[in-house]
């Protein structure tokens, strides 16, 4: 059984690395030919776009999934009307709706999902407009290809919100208001073929400059985890869902509001490789497979923390009790995600100081809550 993966990034390579002992083969599809999941697997090298390609992808593979969330939907459904028709999952419809900071909103609002106060602004009077009716202080976001909080500024005032318009407004934006959150969390969470559910302990995320630097999981109260675990089977069950699913929210005196979705394994999920009874990556395979999916339980307190920019010697990770190295194979590069390192703890105190020391011993600037 082969699975297709548009997009090679380290999310394909460790879709990969989690389908080998379970017996499947993999083919990837990306621009780099030195992309991190073309070192573990058979790669085409060429654009999202091109049609023979995409052929080829579909010819030898019985499933497509994709690994980025910006992959064109179109190129999919390409995939889906051709003469091979491999299965599809998740669904091109939940790729389009995250691609789209307008339409995942409105999927929140539609869903009874908690989410920021929004605006769309195309023009100087929308900015206006959103400006009056959100307020102060607020980001001004691109609607579309935004990541690692790239494409996005915060405005105090409303000459920061003028300068971020002139700047940004080149493509179409959305306003909102910026959230005084106690801290961040994500939920993640498998589909199966017959609309089974399985949902991960939540995450709880640490942003610097946008990137995720640190998760720890499991996090937050058992009712903070029941509504999420609720928010997350609403999108789910929407889109008729196979695969892992991603939803990040903000936490702001107990209440969670949606920030974004991502239709797709997630950074913030990579502690389940050690640290959960099945990863996220297994039970993304095992959905869109229609396989049985595998418990979702945390076998103890994981931290997780990202290698940005650049790994540091491996000897001195790996001298590092029961720290789990992760080297995506990628050229150090200011503000890239590398790798991450994971531990896991029989206590959340114990992993929490173990995650500061940990921080402190690789000069990883991060706030640990
Ligand atoms: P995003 O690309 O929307 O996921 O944003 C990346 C990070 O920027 C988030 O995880 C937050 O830490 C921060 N951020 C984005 N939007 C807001 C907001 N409206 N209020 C507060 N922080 C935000």
């Amino acid at each position: 059984m082969t699975v297709g993966i548009v997009g090679a990034g380290q999310l394909g390579r460790m879709l990969a690395l989690a389908g080998y002992p379970l017996g499947l083969d993999f083919l990837c599809l990306d621009p780099a030919p030195d992309a991190p999941a073309g070192q573990v697997a058979p790669l085409l090298t060429g654009t999202f776009t091109d049609r023979a390609l995409l052929t080829e992808l579909a010819r030898r593979c019985e499933v497509v999934t994709f690994d980025w969330e910006n992959v064109p939907g179109a190129s999919l459904r390409t995939l889906a009307r051709g003469r091979h028709r491999p299965r599809i999952a998740p669904p091109v419809a939940a790729l389009e709706c995250g691609q789209d900071r307008v339409s995942e909103k409105r999927l929140f609002e539609r869903l009874g999902v908690p989410t920021t106060r929004w605006r769309a602004v195309d023009s100087r009077a929308e900015l206006e407009s959103a400006l009056a009716a959100v307020g102060l202080p607020g980001v001004l976001k691109t609607r579309r290809l935004g990541y690692d909080g790239k494409g996005q500024a915060m405005v105090r005032t409303r000459a920061e919100a003028a300068r971020a318009f002139e700047r940004l407004s080149a493509v179409p934006l959305l306003y909102e208001e910026l959230v005084a959150f106690d801290c961040e969390v994500s939920v993640i969470g498998a589909r199966g073929a017959r609309g089974e559910v399985a949902i991960y302990p939540l995450c709880g995320n640490v942003h610097g400059a946008g990137i995720l630097r640190l998760t720890c999981a499991p996090f937050g109260t058992a009712q903070l985890q029941r509504r999420a675990a609720r928010h997350l089977t609403r999108v789910l069950t929407h889109f008729r869902y196979r695969g892992i699913l991603t939803i990040e929210f903000f936490v702001r005196k107990g209440e969670l509001i949606a920030n974004e979705m991502a239709p797709r394994v997630h950074n913030s999920g990579h502690w389940t490789i050690e640290g959960a009874a099945t990863s996220q990556f297994e039970n993304h395979l095992r959905a869109i497979l229609g396989l049985p999916l595998g418990a979702t339980r945390a076998l103890g307190h994981s931290a997780m923390l990202n290698l940005i920019g650049r790994i540091p010697p491996r000897a001195q990770l790996l001298s590092l009790e029961g720290v789990h190295l992760h080297d995506y194979g990628k050229q150090p590069r200011p503000g890239r995600k590398v790798g991450h390192l994971t531990v896991v703890e029989p206590s959340a105190a114990v992993r929490d100081a173990r995650a500061r020391r940990l921080a402190a011993e690789l000069a990883v600037r991060v706030r640990i809550p």
